[in-house]
């Protein structure tokens, strides 16, 4: 995937331009469900016929949802007002083969909600980073602390990836510890 943040070329086919990427309303997109730039088929889902729904005696209310149907594959996204929901983006690569099971759920969990939360995708890659280093480590300190584990294997890893270890530990701690109210001021 790393050649889709690269500069496109004669030989490779170009990366998908800010403007053809999927947004509500839009005519056409790189379709979520076959990755075609195609055109966008749009239609209102609602409860029964229309956009509105009357609820007797009291207000109407209209529909937040929608479809977006490929015109290619012809397989919808839905969108509950400007967000897509379905189907849910993924941020990141995708997990190495070799990748422990129990490593790879926190991994593909971390990945799916950081698209909607990137506290909980922060949170959640931490306690990914901590699990897959006591598999790596297990001689390590029962208790130790993840700064401490991280120092046991840098000798291990390429310095770019100590590096990025430590990162991830440390917005992972910072996103679960939501200020006190007299500090944002
Ligand atoms: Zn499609």
């Amino acid at each position: 995937m790393t050649s889709m943040l690269g500069a496109g070329s004669a030989d490779s086919p170009e990366p998908p331009a800010e403007d053809d990427l999927p947004a509500l309303d839009k005519e056409a997109f790189v379709c979520p469900r076959c990755g075609v730039y195609a055109h966008q088929h749009w239609q209102i889902l609602g409860v029964g016929e229309g956009e509105v729904v009357e609820v007797p005696g009291r207000h109407s209310y209209r529909s937040m949802w929608k479809e977006a149907r490929c015109s290619r594959c012809s397989k919808p996204s839905v969108w509950r007002r400007d967000q897509m929901i379905y189907p849910l983006a993924r941020l990141g690569a995708q997990p190495h083969a070799d990748m422990p099971d129990e490593v790879r759920r926190l991994y593909d969990e971390a990945s799916t909600v950081a698209a909607v939360s990137r506290r909980a995708g922060a949170a959640l890659a931490r306690a990914m980073v901590e699990r897959l280093i006591k598999v790596l480590d297990p001689r390590a300190p029962k208790g130790a602390k993840l700064d401490t584990r991280i120092d046991r294997i840098r000798g291990r890893v390429s310095t770019p990836l100590g590096e990025m270890l430590e990162v991830v530990r440390y917005l992972g701690n910072k996103m679960l510890h939501v200020e006190e109210p007299d500090k944002l001021g």
